[in-house]
């Protein structure tokens, strides 16, 4: 046996670890299982060179808890490690890693400057154990095995052994007092489901039972089955997105989005497989979920792996923000793991897998929309938000979405953005040239105004998304004389304005005489009243509401930052028309009282049907029009 003193300059590494990563402590599970998971991977690609002979035997790794001795075992059957290698990869270069660790971060309080999950590596082990023991013996002929052991502090022993056999390395774990947690069978359960569900080697911790079928028959001829114990495999090593798309199906990566998400019960819409080798690594699967209007704070999100070991799901910086709403996975080597967000933000590979992403999904969202656009247009309501978000924050998705995103109108029928300016463009553009897209955003509250834009011929556009004030605007600045303009800003007459005379019924004179007996009945501040010459057919008072006033309001809804323009009193229009019988009997009423109850009636039916007249207004109403019938 010899004694031997690590090399850190610190006095003793462990604490300080420890105080860093209290909350990350679990991930010394991940970073020793994926150790042995390199260890037998190591040695298959041995094997495969003819470097190892022979048959390599049975290489799960196991997980063995104990809580008697209170000790937690990973043991493996891959290269395994000689004394030299131990004092070389063990005491040197993994404690080396966690001096340098210790002097970057010493002096950062703020635990979130350290991403949670750098790789640690072996002495992460001191998180939860007050001493590691190391039993190895190397695949190399005539190895010896051996055994080292540290309790923390900078001293160590390392010793030849004869009772270890079987090729491979056990690291074991004597758990700390302050980690007991970790002797729980079902703590560690979640943690290898966590981080381990996909590693390449198969994993085994404990039993299980199964029921299977034998040999004998029962009476009604059926097999006879028993009950036995079998490996407990935690992990799948031949994940769907380490196999090649064109070996895969439907039902497959349908298969696999269960496993991702077991307690997700909805479908997916469809996926986007992922597979790069240059100028970076990346493969993975995405799929878009059914999420619809909602903007819901995803819970299942996509999950970051490298090579198969899970990292996080905060895949924040790597994956473009429009489409962090999606799931499945990514996996690459070339993401940097050891480093802060900031580093993360500036990294070109990550840069360029963001790019890589966002172009992938544009791709595959076009080649839908060429190939089968009846399913497109089905799928659209629920895919527009990430749509619409990705046009109004990428510039290079723009570019691609503006040629297959869709516009709906209240009838349900879909357009390109060429089909639509095709469609409309005889009938709603305006005098100054500028093609007037009509839209509403609730077919019900605005049925009025659709229906009266409809019988003029013009369309109208469904924007119901919490996007659409935003995308709106962003279209706005992007299409060439384009204008959005909602069905209820204006009068039909109005919305597109158009150089034709209106005749009106009454005179300049006339609307004068009027004009203060209507605003002597509604809030001044609240209602501008305005003369139009509208058809007989149209209601004989109207509310409307300027564009650029609701969108300001709209904007300062979703957070805009118009608190100026937001903090506004709502403003609307009362709009009279002119040509309608009704208004001319008001204006010819010579009793005053009566006058006034009639402006106040036609006032109320005009609130009325947007919904405005509540409360004591509107219980006056109701009496006042009762008194009337009468
Ligand atoms: P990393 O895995 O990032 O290289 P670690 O500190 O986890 O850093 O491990 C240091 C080295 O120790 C590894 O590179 C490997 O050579 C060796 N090692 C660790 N665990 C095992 C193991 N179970 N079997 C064989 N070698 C191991």
């Amino acid at each position: 046996m010899s004694t031997g003193k690590i090399n850190v300059q610190t006095e003793n590494i462990f604490p300080i670890i420890k105080k860093f990563l209290y909350s990350d402590h679990e991930i010394f599970l991940r970073e020793l299982v994926s150790n042995a998971t390199d260890a037998t991977q190591k040695l298959k690609a041995l094997a495969s060179m003819g470097e190892v002979k022979g048959d390599l035997g049975d290489l799960k790794i196991e997980v063995v808890l104990d809580k008697a001795s209170k000790t937690l075992t990973i043991k493996d059957k891959g290269i395994g490690m000689t004394a030299e290698e131990i004092e070389k990869y063990i005491t040197q270069i993994a404690f080396s890693g966690a001096e340098e660790f210790v002097q970057q971060y010493k002096d950062k309080v703020d635990k979130n400057v350290v991403i949670g999950h750098f790789g640690l590596g072996f002495y992460s082990a001191f998180m939860v154990a007050k001493k590691v023991e190391i039993y190895s013996l190397s695949h190399k002929a005539g190895a010896k095995a051996v055994r080292w052991e540290c309790d923390g502090s900078p001293e160590y022993t390392i010793e030849e052994i004869s009772n270890k056999t079987e090729r491979g390395t056990n690291i074991v774990l004597h758990i700390a007092d302050d980690s007991e947690e970790f002797l729980e069978k079902e703590r560690i359960s979640t943690l290898l489901n966590k981080y381990c569900k996909f590693l390449p080697v198969e994993i085994k911790f404990g039993t299980k039972k199964e029921w299977v079928d034998t040999d004998e028959k029962d009476d009604k001829g059926e097999p006879k089955r028993k009950e036995i114990e079998v490996d407990n495999i935690i992990n799948n090593p031949t994940p769907a997105w380490v196999k090649k798309p064109s070996d895969l199906k439907e039902e497959d990566y349908k298969a696999f989005y269960r496993e991702l998400y077991p307690m997700q019960f909805e479908e997916p819409l469809f996926h986007i497989h992922l597979n790069v080798d240059y100028p970076f690594n990346l493969t993975g699967i995405l799929y878009f979920p059914k999420i619809s209007n909602k903007f819901e704070a995803p819970k299942d999100r996509i999950q970051l792996y490298s090579n198969q070991v899970f990292v996080t799901d905060n895949v924040e910086n790597i994956v473009p923000d429009f489409l962090t709403m999606l799931r499945g996975v990514i996996d690459s080597p070339d993401i940097p793991l050891n480093v802060s967000r900031s580093y993360l933000q500036a990294d070109g590979n990550v840069k360029k897998i963001s790019a890589h992403i966002t172009k992938k999904v544009a791709d595959k969202l076009e080649e839908i929309f060429k190939k089968e656009r009846e399913d497109f247009e089905k799928k659209w309501d629920d895919i527009k938000i990430f749509v619409q978000y990705g046009m109004i924050s990428d510039e290079k998705f723009y570019e691609k979405a503006i040629k297959f995103a869709l516009l709906k109108n209240t009838d349900g029928k879909a357009f390109t953005f060429d089909e639509y300016e095709n469609h409309v463009k005889a009938n709603q553009t305006d005098k100054d040239k500028k093609v007037v897209y009509l839209y509403a955003t609730n077919t019900d509250e605005q049925y009025t105004y659709i229906d009266a834009a409809k019988n003029r011929g013009y369309d109208v556009l469904l924007m119901d998304s919490p996007l659409d004030a935003h995308y709106i605007n962003h279209l706005e600045s992007k299409l060439k004389d384009t204008q959005f303009v909602r069905v209820d800003s204006d009068t039909v007459e109005k919305l597109i304005k158009k150089e034709e005379a209106q005749v009106s019924k009454l005179s300049e004179d006339e609307q004068n005489k009027l004009k203060p007996i209507v605003e002597g009945v509604v809030t001044k501040e609240k209602y501008t009243v305005v003369f139009e010459s509208l058809s007989e057919s149209d209601a004989p008072m109207l509310i409307t509401r300027p564009e650029f006033m609701r969108r300001m309001k709209d904007m300062q809804a979703l957070g805009g930052g118009m608190s100026f323009y937001g903090s506004m009193p709502d403003m609307y229009n009362l709009v009279v028309n002119a040509n309608h019988p009704l208004i001319s009997k008001i204006l010819n009423e010579a009793d005053t009282t009566k006058q006034g109850q009639l402006a106040k009636q036609a006032v109320d039916l005009a609130l009325l049907s947007q919904g405005l007249l509540k409360g004591e207004e509107l219980t006056k109403f109701v009496k006042r029009s009762v008194e009337m019938i009468h």
